[in-house]
């Protein structure tokens, strides 16, 4: 089984991403992983964000295994990477690996924002997950208070609003919700309701 999850910035997709894969036996890939790193690789070797060859070379050479996942989840490298992944010739670098791990036994989660459009079409359940920027933001700050690190929620939301921007707009692979994607408001719903719906999610669509 194919499980993709797409969704704008600290929607909650990435937990409910990880909770049906452990509650299904399926690996699971934060995808937006790759991204930042291509972004944190572009920070770190002092190249401007709009150097587009240094981040076709960063995307192709990647290996994700080099990075700090911690560092890879703050703002500055969430920041970057929304600039790089609107470049084509990055996300094509990435398609291969990504279809790869969906691809192998026994099947995963992918989330994202292209990955009920672009690169699992035709996954099995598609859920795109949502909330409303403000509850969002009050999410984002409340993790990196948890990992030590700085983010007033005023500036969190501003962050996410322009990233929501940036990532919808672009014409690389926007952020869409599939056209035969669920739904998933998660804006009133604490973790265990939103994993809840989650999994009832994917029970109605196997029951067809
Ligand atoms: O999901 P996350 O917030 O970690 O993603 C960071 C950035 O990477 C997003 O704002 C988006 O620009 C980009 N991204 C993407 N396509 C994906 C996953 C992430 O463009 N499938």
């Amino acid at each position: 089984m194919i499980i993709a999850i797409d969704g704008p910035a600290a929607s909650g997709k990435g937990t409910i991403g990880k909770r049906l894969a452990a509650h299904y036996g399926l690996r699971h890939l934060d995808t937006g992983l790759l991204y930042r790193a291509v972004g944190r690789t572009m920070l770190d070797a002092g190249h401007k964000l709009d150097d587009r060859q240094a981040a076709i070379a960063a995307a192709q050479s990647l290996d994700l295994s080099r990075f700090d996942e911690a560092v890879l989840k703050g703002a500055e490298a969430g920041e970057a990477a929304s600039f790089v992944s609107a470049i084509p010739e990055v996300r094509a670098a990435l398609v291969a690996y990504q279809r790869g791990f969906a691809a192998e036994a026994p099947g995963a989660v992918l989330d994202g924002r292209d990955i009920g459009t672009v690169i699992c079409p035709d996954a099995d359940v598609k859920i795109f997950v949502t909330a409303a920027p403000d509850v969002r933001a009050k999410r984002r700050a409340k993790e990196y208070a948890a990992a030590g690190k700085d983010g007033d929620e005023a500036t969190v939301l501003a962050d996410i609003r322009k990233r929501d921007e940036r990532d919808s707009k672009r014409s690389a692979s926007p952020l869409k919700q599939a056209d035969d994607a669920v739904l998933l408001d998660t804006t009133g719903l604490g973790v265990e309701a939103a994993v809840a719906a989650a999994i009832a999610i994917v029970e109605r669509i196997r029951k067809r």
